[in-house]
């Protein structure tokens, strides 16, 4: 089974990721996990892409290709993938459509998670990362999860907060200024949202169109209706 999983930035996307590999037995793969390590290992391709990703905008379909390509020649993806932030563009659904096809698999459903953009400004600009991002990468929203104040810096006194899942120090992440996360919704209502409805006519594959404006619980349900309706 393959899916297509797509909303604007902190629409949950990767919260609720784990449980439907979980439910669907598939693996996820987001194409802007993939593009942040290619900038932080500073490689070839990460020199190239560092702009065009820094600045909100898409990074250009034959680079997120060759990208793409690399981690699904691993094995682990043979059995089904969770397609995080992929295909973003016509092109790109072509290309996945084409890969999917020459191994006898197509897209089987496209969830899109929807919130407004006022929510997703809120959930980015106050969202921290784990400083530990080898071993956690948990996120934590300073305002919905109230994080612990562990230290305060000597400077100003600006709080520090404990990572909820491992304890250790909360930073800041690179994507969390607003100029970058309005370009990011922007590029999302140019880009993306028409291309969600093309999935759905031109491609044919099943839309499931999921509210993420409640709490987690209550999306992880919803999502967990629709695979018992229409995927298993
Ligand atoms: P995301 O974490 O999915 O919001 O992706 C972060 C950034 O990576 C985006 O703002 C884009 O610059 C880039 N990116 C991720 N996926 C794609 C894609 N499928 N096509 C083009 N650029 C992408």
């Amino acid at each position: 089974m393959d899916i297509v999983f797509h909303g604007k930035p902190g629409s949950g996307k990767g919260t609720q990721s784990d449980n439907i590999c979980e439910k669907l037995g598939v693996v996820a793969v987001s194409t802007g996990d993939l593009i942040r390590a290619e900038i932080k290992g500073n490689t070839e391709m990460g020199q190239q892409i560092k702009a065009y990703s820094e600045a909100g905008k898409l990074v250009p379909d034959e680079l997120v290709m060759d990208i793409l390509a690399q981690r699904l020649e691993q094995e682990d993806v043979a059995g089904g993938v969770l397609f995080d932030g992929f295909p973003r563009t016509a092109n790109q659904a072509k290309m996945l459509e084409a890969w999917l096809g020459e191994r006898g698999r197509k897209v089987d459903a496209v969830f899109a998670l929807e919130i407004t953009d006022a929510e997703s400004m809120f959930r980015c600009t106050y969202r921290l990362g784990c400083s530990d991002k080898v071993n956690c990468g948990k996120d934590t929203h300073i305002y919905y999860h109230r994080p612990t104040v562990i230290a305060r810096s000597e400077a100003d006194e600006t709080p520090i907060f404990a990572c909820r899942k491992c304890g250790k120090k909360l930073v800041m992440r690179n994507d969390a200024l607003p100029l970058k996360v309005q370009t990011r919704i922007d590029t999302y209502h140019e880009e993306t949202d028409p291309l969600v409805e093309l999935l759905g006519t031109e491609f044919g594959y099943p839309v499931f169109k999921i509210d993420g404006m409640p709490g987690i619980q209550e999306i992880e349900d919803a999502i967990n209706v629709v695979i018992e309706e229409n995927l298993r």
